[in-house]
């Protein structure tokens, strides 16, 4: 991804702007819309972002379908050999490793939490495998609270328009939170997801016809 040679100028006014403009071109959150990859409760949400660790979402979907036809508890989990784990969610790749990250993860859940996934971030962040971006979408999708979670889509377009900068997702979504307004915490995330997808695309994104390209700070340096 380019970088900005001017990251994180936009003012307060701009950032307004940006968002009431993506507000009226993205249409926002989906009416229900559920936890990571549509998994029903906040444990299974967890499992499904810890698989989806640098794998397509067809290829999550299934290995957390397998998964789940064994297991839809942490103690069920802990109760399968690592064999028969890795096997279930081979399809999300690195399965030796995710098969010991889930592991840690069931083990601090029934240790620390009874078994029950916390509803705060701080609480998520001292799971295992659960990082900035896990406890964000897991958060908001799941428990409704009103933060946007930063995936590669929305720290692209963090990045490039200058709406908040950080070299990592974790870094963009520090940022991003402390300079968006109140009203766009809702939603935020559904709009930036979907314009980075069919707008700001990781490569040739539509800068010609972009509803903010006035605004960004990537478009203002080429020009
Ligand atoms: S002008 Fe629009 S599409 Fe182009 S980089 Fe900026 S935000 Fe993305």
């Amino acid at each position: 991804m380019a970088k900005a040679k001017d990251a994180g100028a936009l003012t307060r006014q701009e950032i307004e702007t940006l968002y009431r403009r993506l507000s009226e071109a993205m249409p926002g959150r989906t009416r229900g819309a559920k936890g990571p990859k549509g998994q029903p409760d906040a444990f299974r949400s967890c499992i499904s972002c810890m698989l989806s660790a640098q794998s397509r979402d067809t290829n999550t979907a299934k290995a957390a379908s397998a998964l789940f036809r064994l297991a839809k508890t942490p103690e069920e989990i802990l109760a399968l050999p690592d064999e028969e784990i890795a096997a279930a969610i081979k399809p999300c790749g690195l399965y030796n490793m995710k098969t010991r990250n889930l592991r840690k993860f069931c083990t601090a859940l029934v240790e620390d939490h009874g078994g029950v996934v916390p509803n705060t971030r701080k609480g998520l962040l001292s799971l295992p495998g659960i990082g900035r971006k896990c406890a964000d979408i897991v958060m908001s999708f799941t428990f409704g609270a009103e933060v946007i979670a930063v995936d590669t889509h929305v720290h692209r377009v963090c990045n490039r328009t200058g709406l908040a900068t950080g070299k990592t997702e974790a870094k963009t979504a520090e940022a991003l939170e402390a300079r968006s307004p109140e009203w766009a915490m809702k939603d935020g995330h559904f709009w930036l997801i979907q314009f980075g997808k069919a707008v700001c695309t990781a490569r040739a994104p539509k800068c010609e016809t972009c509803p903010i390209n006035d605004l960004c700070v990537w478009y203002r340096a080429q020009k």
